[in-house]
């Protein structure tokens, strides 16, 4: 999969941007993050491709939570990353990703 500049979440357009540093920057060491407020999707460069797909995975659930007010909390998130990621994977969805 290709990462997106942009992706429509819920009719909202989120802006996608690859940044270096992010994780260092931030006091809780996250390789991602999701702002629904700005509708702003960051990701880690150092990620590496099958990395970042996993991650943009988690902050898409991360913005859909918020806007659903789903009240899902970090570790259940992180879960439906890892399973969605899997399914993903293992059905060759990934188009364009080393899987
Ligand atoms: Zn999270």
């Amino acid at each position: 999969m290709k990462i997106p500049s942009s992706v429509k979440i819920g009719g909202l357009l989120y802006t996608v941007d690859i940044i270096p540093g992010l994780s260092a920057a931030r006091e809780d060491g996250a390789l991602g993050s999701c702002d629904s407020n700005l509708c702003t999707i960051l990701l880690d460069n150092i990620l590496n491709e099958d990395q970042l797909v996993s991650v943009f995975i988690h902050e898409i659930i991360e913005a859909i939570n918020a806007m659903y007010e789903l009240g899902l909390e970090h570790r259940q998130i992180t879960s439906l990353e890892t399973a969605l990621y899997q399914v993903f994977s293992d059905n060759k969805l990934l188009k364009g990703s080393k899987t």
